[in-house]
């Protein structure tokens, strides 16, 4: 079942106003996109405003998904809130579609939820802020404690370290041989 609102009351009169709950299934197309699996129905709201000859509609939910730590690889369960305004122009029946064109009383919402949606997924979700991460020597979960590894150096000095041990390897460039 598509998402869509229904706007033949909201569209009457210019400065009128519709809340109603985002109701329906998650767009398949924002399933197939989103990074992670979306593990909760939608939940939210759909305000939309006459402003005279276009409808504001102005999404504001919350979606839950089953994303994965990007530091130590657990499933971690995320509430990623999302908001978004669009505004729709309504067209005769019979014209070509149109992204944000609607017709006959309906507002279709499947591609703003998509949208709305994939702009709030967090890039790098992390478990908890202080998730220490996998040992990058044994690969052991340092949230369950010290893994045994000798203690990680500061990564900036050991990366200056290699640049060095670089450096040193470089053959010494010969002057030119008088002929
Ligand atoms: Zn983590
Ligand atoms: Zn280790």
């Amino acid at each position: 079942m598509p998402m869509e609102v229904r706007v033949r009351d909201v569209k009457r009169w210019v400065g009128r106003r519709i809340a109603v709950p985002l109701d329906g299934e998650w767009p398949p197309a924002l399933q197939e996109l989103a990074e992670w699996p979306l593990v909760s129905p939608p939940s939210g709201q759909v305000v939309v405003d006459n402003g005279g000859d276009f409808l504001a509609v102005a999404l504001s939910g919350e979606a839950a998904v089953e994303a994965e730590c990007g530091r130590c690889l657990r499933p971690v369960r995320l509430s990623v809130p999302f908001a978004l305004r669009q505004e729709y122009r309504e067209v005769e029946p019979g014209f070509e579609d149109e992204w944000l064109a609607y017709r006959q009383d309906v507002i279709g919402l499947d591609d703003l939820v998509t949208e709305a949606v994939l702009l709030a997924l967090p890039v790098r979700p992390l478990c908890r802020p202080d998730c220490r991460g996998l040992c990058p020597t044994c690969g052991e979960d340092l949230n369950d404690g010290p893994c045994g590894c000798a203690p990680p150096q500061d990564q900036r000095w050991s990366a200056l370290a290699g640049w060095r041990a670089i450096e040193a390897k470089k053959p010494e460039e010969k002057p030119e041989e008088d002929s």
